[in-house]
Parts: C-alpha cells; structure tokens; sequence
C-alpha cells in the first residue's frame, strides 16, 4: 500500500503529529494529489517517516527509508508483527516497565519511546511515536504513527554519561561511579552478609615524574598504570581512578588477608616495572591500603577513611608497601600529624641530636668511620626515630632544614675527632633534588674546618628517579668539592646497575634485608651478596654489609668478601662524647658482640592476649609470636597436646595446640600460620566476622580494636568454670622486679 492509501481518507486531526502538522500548514490551497506530494518529500528528507499497522498490530506500512534501515528484513517488514520489529531499551528506566506489544495491546498513544531495531547487525536506534485509530462504530483500526532515527543522539547521550563516570584518560571509572559502586555494594552486602575489600593506591614519585618528563608523559604513565591494574586485578574487582595518581579497587567478597596481601605484592612490583615513555625510562611506585567490609567499617564513609588511614601508614613505613587498616594506625595517624607541627621547632629548638655507628674494617675489626643517625628526643614523645620523622619532613619542606643541620653538626663534630676518620651523612633524595645542595655542603665543610675527603654522603637509589641530568651536575659538583660518596640501602630499590657505573661513587652498602636471611636455607640473599661485592670490587668501590647483628651473619658476609661491616653486633650508634672518650683512649678496635645465631623472625614482645579454653577465658601475656607459633604465660600446667585458642585483638583468634609446658609457660604450634601485615607485624588471614556477632546478639559495628569476649556471646549468665590456673604473670613480675 503507498502512502496515499493510509492518509488521503483521514480527515485531518486524528492521526500522528508528523503528518499532522505538515497537513495543517499545507491548508486547504493544496490539493490532496499535491499534499500526498508534499507527504512523500517529506519522507524523503529522511527527518521523520510514517508507519501504521492493522488492526491486529501487524505493519501494513512503513516509510521506504525507513525500512531500509532493517536491512536484509527489509522486503519482509509489511505483515511482521509491530512488537517484533523493536525491541525496548532495559535501561531506560522511564518506558521500559511495559513491552511494546502490551503497549499496543492495550491501544495506548506512544509517545516518543526509544526502541532498537531488532535483528540488525548494528545498533539503530529509533523513537516512535502512534495513535490509535477508530472508525465510527469505535471499531480498532490500528496505529498510524510516525517515526525518526536518534541512534547519533543516543550515543553522544551514552558518551555524556560515560564522560560522567569514566575518567577520559584511562577508562577506568571515576571517583563518583567508585562512590555510587561501593555504596550500593555494602549496602547490598550488609543485607546478605558478604565482605568487601577495598584498597587504596597512591603512586609514589609521580610528581617528579610529571614535572620532569612533562604532563604528556605523567598522562601516558597513568594510562600504562591503568593496564597494568586491569592485567592483574581482572574481573576479580573495579578499578577506578579517584584523581591525579590515586586509584581504588572494590574487591567484592574477598576477606582473606592472605590473599590480599598477596594481590598487594603483585600489584606493587607490576607497577615498579620500568616505563617507557615517549623514548625516556621511568620508575614510580605504588603503596596501598586495605581495608576489608564489615570487620574494618560498615558504611562506605567508615571504609573509605579505614583504608586512607591504611594508605598513609604504608607511605609512612617507606612506600613501596602496603598495609592492612587496625585500629591501631589511629594512632599512627596522630603522631604524624604531632610530628609535622613539631618538628619545625624540633630543628630551630635543641631537641636533635647526632649518634655515630662506627663503620668497621672486615680484615682487623678496626673503626674506619662512623654514620651520623639524626636522634630526636621529643618534649613529651621521648625519642623518636628517623624512620618515623623523615618521611614526614621530606613530605613536608623541612627536608632541607634538617638536611642541611645534620651536615652542618656532623662536620663540625666529626672534625673534633682526634686522626682522620671519616663521617658518613644521610642526604635525601629530596635534598639532591634541590641544586643548593653542594653549596650547603662547601659552607658546612668551610665552617667546620673538616677535610672533603672526610666526608662521606650516603645517596640511596632514589635520587635517581629525580631529573637525570640534574642529579648528574650534583654529583659532579660534589666530587669536584672532594666529598666520598656512598649508595645507601643498596637492593632495595630499583637496582639498576646502570647507576653503579653511571654515578661517582666509593662505597656501596649492601641492605640490611639481605644480611638478615642470609644465613638461612630458603634464599638467594648469599648469592646477591656475592654478586654486590663482585660487581663492586669491579668497578673499584668498597663495600657495606649493613645490619650485621649475629655471629653467624658476621662469619658469613665476611666471607663473601664485604669489606666493610655495620651494625649491632659492633655498636650501635653512639653519642658524640662516647665517640670522643673511645677515640681519645686510641680503642680503634671493636670486639664483635651478638647472639651466636640469627634467630628466623620470632618476635620479643609483651602483649596482653586473651587464651581460650572450651568455654572459658584467660588473661595472659604473649612473650613471642612467629607465623607458626607463639609462647604464653599466664595459665599453669596445661597438659601438652591442649588447644587453645588465642585471642589477638581485633577478631583475631588463632587456633594452635600446645607443644611445650613448663609451669606458666607455655609453647604454642598455630593450626594456621599467621601472615605479614605488610610491616613487620603478623595478622590472622581472617577474622571473626562482625554478622556472626550480630547474629549472636551484639550490634552490627566495625571490629573492635583490643579483646573481647566471644564465649560470652549468647551467654546465660552462669559463669563458665575454669580448668587451668590462672597466674597474673604481669603482676608477679613487678612484683619481682
Ligand atoms: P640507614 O642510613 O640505612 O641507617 C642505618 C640504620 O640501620 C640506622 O637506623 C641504624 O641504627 C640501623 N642499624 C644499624 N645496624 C643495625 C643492626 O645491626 N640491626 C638493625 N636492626 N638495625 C641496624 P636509624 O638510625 O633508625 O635510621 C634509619 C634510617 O633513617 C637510616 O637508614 C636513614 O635512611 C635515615 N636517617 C637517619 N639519619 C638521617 C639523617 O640525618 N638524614 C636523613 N636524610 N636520613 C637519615
Ligand atoms: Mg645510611
Ligand atoms: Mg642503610
């Protein structure tokens, strides 16, 4: 049927709104050959087009335009069925309530609804629009509608949205879909009971990339970040990127610790892998923080904050790391912040001070120098160590205060030292970022009086990852002054031996974290050793075996072939009257001091824990915890072969049998190993879970962070019996000094 057949007997008014109008204005000076005329151009400027079915919704005509838009079903429309042609948009949350055929069943006006055209290869899109005929008698004709593409509008509709919550540089989502994302995740967890892990990226030394290498290369390096994440983290969680170098990953239904530190040791060293970026080399890092739905927070807020509180202990502990949120890292959080306001007066006040830790000869144990260690003795805090004020004022501009006070001191106290040892200086990277720093050094070395050759400035690998070129015009300033120079921590940062040759210096020290573990089986720490010392004797420089604590480790490194040795096993850093008395009485010559062995990570400590026997809990104190084991004081005479369970803190239980008793000690083996925490520290892969506690009547919250008691959850009120004796091991040792 054509066009004419469908309109010329309507009257004008009742039919769709294209037509409609084009009838009204072509008014009564046109024929109804010239208005079918003006109707068929219409059609052909493609802007709208006509449609119309029969009485039982079966197409009876349709614009040729129009159809052709269906292809290969094209020469098959007339007789199909109205609702199989289109098909709903399910997002669309205005129309999608009905299908269109209940829409046409129920002889409904449509107005301007959105439908695809089922059965086509590409996504078209139209918007339809119909009303429903009647004759005289109100007997149903069908539909005569109209109808126009809006594919393009929908997608740039659909661009606008995506704009809305993808970040355009590297497609991950933004920060507000992460937001929407995780609130309707907890939510709809809370309700069945699920966990949800979320962790926290920062990327260290991002800034000194984009400000060296230029804004293009920072947006390449996050894009290459980007895919790196997605590599790793695949469909296991969303990725998003809140802003600048921050990114966050919902991981839902993951709660073992385990796991994620796994996943956390992954994503780190993928993302310290090398870039190439438009021709030059970079390297950042990551640290990250976890925290885990409900034990760590509830409400997305509660979460969020968890795991930033997390993320900043990680880059406080030295980047590179990661770190699971406690409740403790509140803590941790307040004494940076008082670090921050205090440390300004800290460098003006009296408060630092310098500690000397000889560097010893391997060949006759006598003291060629000493390493100055800044020492801060807070008003209130009492000492603080470097590890904790360091970072903070490299974070801050106090670096190059403090900086350039270490040098000044440590010149001027080392020039009081009878002979001519030398002194070694810890220099921040961010001090070598800063082209005053030879000048500090000539006006330290000037006041002081000491002899360059004196003085020895300890770099550590960081400095460059600053501008290449820049760091080259310091180090050549520096030896032009005669200063030694020493790469510091040596292993554990990106060791590049490029650097080695690339860079002037005489010494270079072989990280703690290899000396330790070296005397043992599993690891390839002797091997590295090996290879440093090689390298270095190659390329004429000395070596430091630092952190030398046990005799065994001595023996070892010595023969390896470390011509240098530091640590504790020698002395550790000492006083400068200390210095002074030792040197003035000419005892050049340490005696090695330590335990025979290194001891595998068994950790000192003395720490109120809650022990578990069937229905019944103990007061006691952990004297030492490994991943495998721990020993407990506190409960008297328990039979070997009794399990106990350990209460940690924070829903931490820790199921373990007892292998050893003697009187109130006791040894325990764990069912299962605890795991790293991401510092030094040791966590449970998994925690009691906050919905058991509220299932057995305690309100739904976050963890608390020290013990509590689960055996009375649910309790009568009658009170369990004990099987063991409990001694107050705290209260006995005070008493006996
Ligand atoms: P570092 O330069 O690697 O210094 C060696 C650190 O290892 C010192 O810790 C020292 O006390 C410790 N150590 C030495 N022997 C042993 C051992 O046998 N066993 C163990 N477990 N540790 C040992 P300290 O004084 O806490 O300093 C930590 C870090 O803080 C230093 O590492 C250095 O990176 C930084 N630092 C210290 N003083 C300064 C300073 O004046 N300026 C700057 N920029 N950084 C400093
Ligand atoms: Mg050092
Ligand atoms: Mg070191």
């Amino acid at each position: 049927m054509a066009l004419g057949g469908l309109f010329a007997k309507k009257s004008g008014g009742d039919h769709a709104s294209g037509p409609s109008r084009a009838h009204g204005q072509a008014g009564a000076a046109l024929s109804s050959g010239q208005r079918l005329a003006l109707l068929d151009q219409f059609e052909d400027l493609g802007i709208s087009w006509f449609w119309a079915t029969d009485e039982n919704g079966r197409l009876i005509y349709l614009s040729e335009r129009a159809a052709a838009q269906f292809g290969e079903r094209a020469p098959d429309l007339n007789g199909s069925a109205l609702a199989d042609l289109f098909e709903l948009d399910r997002d669309d949350e205005e129309h999608s309530q009905r299908p269109l055929g209940f829409l046409l069943t129920a002889r409904n006006s449509i107005v301007e609804l959105p439908v695809r055209l089922a059965g086509c290869s590409h996504e078209l899109w139209w918007s339809i629009s119909g009303k429903p005929q009647f004759d005289s008698t109100s007997r149903f004709l069908g539909y005569r509608g109209s109808a126009k593409d809006i594919t393009a509008v929908r997608e740039s509709q659909r661009d606008a949205s995506r704009m809305a919550q993808y970040d355009s540089l590297t497609g991950l989502a933004n920060r507000h879909r992460m937001s929407k994302r995780l609130t309707a995740t907890l939510i709809a967890y809370k309700a069945a009971k699920r966990s949800c892990a979320l962790m926290m990226l920062d990327l260290d030394r991002f800034k000194q990339v984009n400000d060296t290498l230029g804004h293009p290369a920072g947006d390449d390096l996050l894009k290459q970040v980007a895919q790196r994440l997605n590599r790793i983290v695949g469909d296991r969680g969303e990725i998003g990127r809140l802003g600048g170098d921050e990114f966050q990953i919902i991981l839902p239904d993951i709660d073992d610790r385990g796991e994620l530190g796994d996943l956390s040791d992954r994503l780190i060293q993928m993302i310290s892998q090398p870039y190439s970026l438009d021709g030059s080399r970079a390297i950042i890092g990551t640290s990250i923080g976890i925290a885990i739905a409900p034990y760590d927070g509830i409400e997305p807020d509660a979460l969020v904050s968890a795991t930033d509180l997390a993320l900043y202990a990680a880059k406080g502990g030295g980047r590179g790391q990661y770190r699971f949120y406690s409740a403790e890292l509140k803590d941790g959080a307040n004494l940076r912040r008082e670090i921050e306001e205090d440390l300004r007066d800290a460098i003006v006040g009296d408060q630092l001070e310098l500690h000397f830790q000889p560097l010893v000869k391997s060949e006759d144990n006598h003291v060629s120098g000493f390493e100055a260690l800044v020492r801060w003795n807070h008003p209130e805090r009492g000492w603080i160590s470097p590890q904790d004020f360091v970072p903070v004022a490299e974070d801050t501009d106090l670096i190059n205060p403090l900086g350039e006070w270490v040098l000044r001191t440590a010149c001027r106290q080392a020039a009081e030292w009878p002979g001519d040892l030398r002194v070694a200086v810890n220099v921040s990277a961010v001090q070598f970022a800063t082209a005053d720093l030879p000048k500090i050094v000539k006006k330290a070395l000037a006041e002081s009086g000491l002899e360059p050759s004196r003085l020895e400035l300890e770099v550590t690998e960081s400095v460059f990852l600053g501008d290449p070129k820049g760091t080259q015009l310091v180090f050549r300033a520096l030896k032009e002054l005669g200063v030694r120079l020493a790469l510091d921590d040596f292993g554990t940062g990106y060791s590049s031996l490029g650097y080695l040759s690339s860079a002037p210096f005489d010494k270079i020290k072989i990280d703690q974290g290899f000396v330790r573990g070296a005397t043992e089986d599993d690891n390839n720490n002797a091997a590295i050793i090996t290879a440093i010392v090689s390298l270095a004797n190659a390329l004429k420089m000395e070596t430091v075996a630092e952190g030398v604590e046990a005799m065994d480790e001595l023996a070892l490194v010595k023969e390896l072939g470390a011509s240098h040795i530091q640590g504790y096993i020698f002395s550790r850093g000492l006083p400068q009257d200390e210095v002074l008395e030792r040197l003035t009485n000419g005892k050049l010559e340490f005696d090695p001091q330590g335990p025979p062995k290194h001891r595998a990570d068994r950790k000192r400590m003395f720490r109120r824990i809650g022990v578990i026997h069937e229905d019944h809990r103990y007061e006691a104190v952990m004297r030492n915890l490994s991943k495998t084991g721990a020993a407990i004081e506190g409960l008297l005479d328990v039979p070997l072969g009794t399990q106990l369970v350990l209460d940690l803190g924070g829903g931490q239980l820790v199921v373990g049998q007892v292998v050893r008793s003697e009187g109130f000690s006791q040894g325990l083996l764990f069912e299962i190993p605890l795991i790293s925490d991401g510092a030094d520290g040791l966590c449970t892969r998994h925690r009691i879970s906050p919905y058991a506690l509220a299932a057995a009547g305690m309100p739904l919250a976050a963890l608390p962070p020290g013990n509590y008691n689960p055996t009375n959850i649910g309790n009568d009120g009658t009170r369990s019996r004990p099987t063991f004796l409990q001694v107050d091991v705290a209260a006995t040792r005070a008493a006996h000094g």
